[in-house]
């Protein structure tokens, strides 16, 4: 498909950015990407990068105004929880106050050319934080519980501030997404990539924390796919992306092991408290029943697939 247009990504290098650059590039779109200079840059073929650091406001702004881009999507984020705890500080001027100076350079850009641009934040379900009902929607209150969901409320609540003054600006509230290209800090890839050594007897057991919470998991290519379709929507508006169904991390192991022929698996499994956050959402499930009415979106690939997908990546690496 030729579609042509050009869009601005930050946060190319990671696993969302990764598969959105690859979507775009796809369709005909140039794409244009922030990538930070103090770090190697992403080999990502195709996509132009722009050396700078999303914390250098007046820079990106400049960048950015230069570029005039159709569509902003802004993926850059200090993306773990438990990072976040370590780091508040870099949490906040990343995941917060970066995208409102990324917002403001959007409506100034719609402003000085007229063009509409398309902006599209990446919120998070953790901008929900322990909630007391589940699945969470679009009005369930925001009310975060760590550091990386207080940055992540505070952007998303942004994306209001600027769609009021005219911005086609919106946040899709993305639910756990993952998928072979996940970092290991995370956990679905921890066991997926330490099931994997285990069957190939290159590790003798799996160390984790809370093993009851509950987490809704998708497959990150549909959440991409969401992404595109909100910057492509006629009414900018906030959507929960989710499957709609929660399992808790013991299930994602037992599928894992199950997947890897390995069904004596408990042995294998141990609880280190020091991996037990201070804060844990126990439950977190989406509704996501807005955006198939409003953007035509459902997922295509369910809990044991997902699962399934990312153990056979981690098995084919030996
Ligand atoms: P998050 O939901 O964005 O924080 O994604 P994570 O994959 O980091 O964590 C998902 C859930 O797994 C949370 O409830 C964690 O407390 C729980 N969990 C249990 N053990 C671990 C572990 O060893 N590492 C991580 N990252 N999470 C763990």
């Amino acid at each position: 498909m030729t579609r042509g247009g050009r869009a601005f990504v930050t946060g190319v290098g990671g696993q969302d950015g990764r598969y959105l650059a690859r979507r775009l590039l796809d369709e005909g779109v140039e794409v244009h990407a922030l990538a930070h200079d103090a770090e190697p840059p992403p080999d990502l073929p195709g996509v132009e990068l722009h050396l700078g650091d999303l914390t250098r406001a007046d820079d990106v702004r400049r960048l950015v105004l230069d570029l005039a881009p159709d569509e902003i999507y802004n993926l850059a984020a200090v993306s773990s929880v438990g990072r976040s705890w370590e780091e508040p500080a870099l949490t906040f001027a990343i995941n917060g106050t970066a995208a409102a100076e990324l917002l403001g350079t959007a409506l100034q850009l719609r402003e000085r050319t007229g063009k509409d641009v398309r902006f599209v934040q990446a919120s998070s379900a953790e901008i929900f934080g322990n909630p007391d009902r589940s699945p969470q929607d679009e009005e369930t209150p925001i009310r975060p519980v760590n550091p990386y969901g207080e940055a992540k409320a505070f952007a998303h609540q942004q994306v209001d501030v600027f769609r009021s003054k005219g911005l086609h600006a919106a946040a899709v509230i993305l639910y756990n997404h993952e998928s072979p290209l996940r970092p290991k800090q995370f956990v679905t890839r921890k066991i997926t990539s330490t099931v994997a050594a285990i069957s190939r007897g290159a590790a003798d057991r799996l160390v984790l924390g809370n093993l009851e919470a509950r987490r809704d998991w998708g497959w990150a290519p549909d959440y991409v796919d969401a992404m595109v379709r909100t910057a492509r929507s006629d009414r900018p508006a906030d959507h929960v992306v989710a499957t709609g169904v929660s399992h808790s991390v013991r299930d994602f192991v037992a599928a894992a092991f199950a997947h890897a022929g390995i069904s004596d698996w408990e042995p294998l499994v141990e609880v280190d408290q020091a991996l037990v956050r201070p804060v844990d959402a126990t439950e977190l499930v989406g509704d996501a029943t807005r955006a198939a009415t409003e953007l035509g979106w459902t997922p295509t690939v369910g809990f044991h697939d997902v699962v399934a997908r990312m153990v056979d990546a981690d098995l084919a690496a030996y």
